[in-house]
């Protein structure tokens, strides 16, 4: 059955498969002064302590906050907006496929085919197909939103990356978030090949809450579990009027496996060419193309395991002020201070990773 077109310049409908009901994931990351979700911050750190064999140290955000906004808040804040808004419709129902014909966007459903001027797709239907010199690492992680009796947390300071636990799968950290005294989201964190037994992951949690924090008792309130692919496979952005949005159009940052606020800034970016008639988005540009040069360097490192994460992370924490870091994993360094950072990580390494990369 094909429809009537769906999308004219003002209607917009949401297709999912099922409805956002769950907190199925927490969302961190940072930003300096308040964002466009400031509303829906659950909590946000201006310190974060860093652990590594090689290095450790608390170190200062500022002017970058590191902020958590919990998947089920953002959620409803989104349907709450769109209620406002009479154009906007959310249909559930799988979709089968997108495409163009005759200039023409579609989406393909079980109960018929929806047409319009612009598909915005942020689903994966497949697991990219890898070619020579590509690589993928997943960045999975299992998470806990704890309670514990006594009071063990510093509700004032996060833990970004504490790399003191085994490195034997390869890039193993763990975050502790506190949320108060008695509280925190508690996340066992790799960038390795393959995943781990659920068993491991609880294993690990278990033991790093009793050997660094001294916490045996305690009781799970939240469970999440996630994987990221971290990769230098280049996903499409555009297909005909079909835009890829999120992990689908590669907005995830190779390298760290980051997301959110690359998502917002591509959307963003996305409405204001809408808001002047134009296409709404563009092929990568060379900025984007030089980070994504950095991060095809490292998953190289990573991938071949030359250096383990740990020792990356840690060389360029305890040479670096934090916020220079945070604007680099941000792809919003230029070239100088790309420069600091590349010469803060052994050198030999990188430069024979960079040339493999550059003539690949
Ligand atoms: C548990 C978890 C925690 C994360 N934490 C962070 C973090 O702290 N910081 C950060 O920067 N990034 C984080 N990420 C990575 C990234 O920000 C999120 O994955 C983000 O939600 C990606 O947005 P997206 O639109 O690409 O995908 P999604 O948010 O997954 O949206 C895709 C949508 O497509 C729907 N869908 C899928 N297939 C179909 C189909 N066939 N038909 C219809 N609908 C379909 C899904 O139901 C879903 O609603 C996290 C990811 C996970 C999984």
């Amino acid at each position: 059955m094909m429809r009537e077109p769906f999308f004219d310049d003002k209607k917009i409908l949401v297709v999912d498969k099922a409805p956002k009901i769950t907190n199925d994931r927490t969302w961190c990351f940072w930003e300096q002064g308040d964002g466009l979700f400031e509303s829906l911050v659950y909590r946000q750190w201006t310190e974060v302590d860093f652990y590594s064999t090689h290095f450790s140290a608390g170190l200062p955000l500022l002017p970058y906050r590191y902020k958590m906004i919990r998947g089920i808040d953002f959620y409803r804040h989104i349907q709450e907006l769109a209620k406002e808004k009479t154009n906007i419709h959310f249909l559930y129902e799988p979709v089968m496929t997108t495409g163009t014909k005759d200039d023409i966007a579609f989406v393909e459903l079980a109960s018929g085919t929806y047409t319009a001027k612009y598909v915005f797709n942020s689903i994966l239907f497949q697991q990219p197909k890898l070619h020579t010199g590509e690589y993928m690492l997943l960045q999975h992680f299992k998470g806990w939103v704890i309670e514990t009796e006594m009071p063990v947390f510093n509700p004032g300071k996060a833990t970004f990356m504490d790399f003191r636990v085994s490195q034997e799968e390869g890039t193993t950290f763990m975050y502790v978030l506190p949320l108060s005294a008695t509280s925190a989201l508690v996340e066992y964190t790799l960038f390795t090949a393959k995943l781990l037994s659920q068993e491991k992951y609880t294993t690990a949690l278990k033991s790093y809450l009793e050997k660094y924090l001294g916490i045996a008792k305690f009781k799970i309130e939240h469970e999440e579990f996630g994987i990221i692919p971290m990769t230098n496979h280049v996903f499409p952005s555009i297909e005909g009027r079909v835009i890829y949005m999120g992990i689908a159009g590669g907005q995830a940052k190779g390298s760290s496996g980051y997301a959110f606020q690359f998502i917002q800034k591509k959307t963003a970016a996305i409405v204001a060419n809408l808001i002047k008639s134009r296409f709404p988005a563009q092929q990568i540009n060379l900025k984007e193309r030089k980070f994504r040069f950095y991060d095809s360097v490292l998953l190289n490192v990573l991938h071949y395991r030359k250096l383990n994460g740990d020792q990356v992370f840690a060389s360029i924490f305890k040479k670096n002020p934090p916020a220079r870091v945070l604007r680099f994993l941000d792809n919003e360094t230029g070239l100088w201070e790309d420069l600091q950072i590349m010469n803060s990580v052994p050198t030999g390494v990188f430069l024979k990773a960079a040339m493999q990369e550059l003539f690949r």
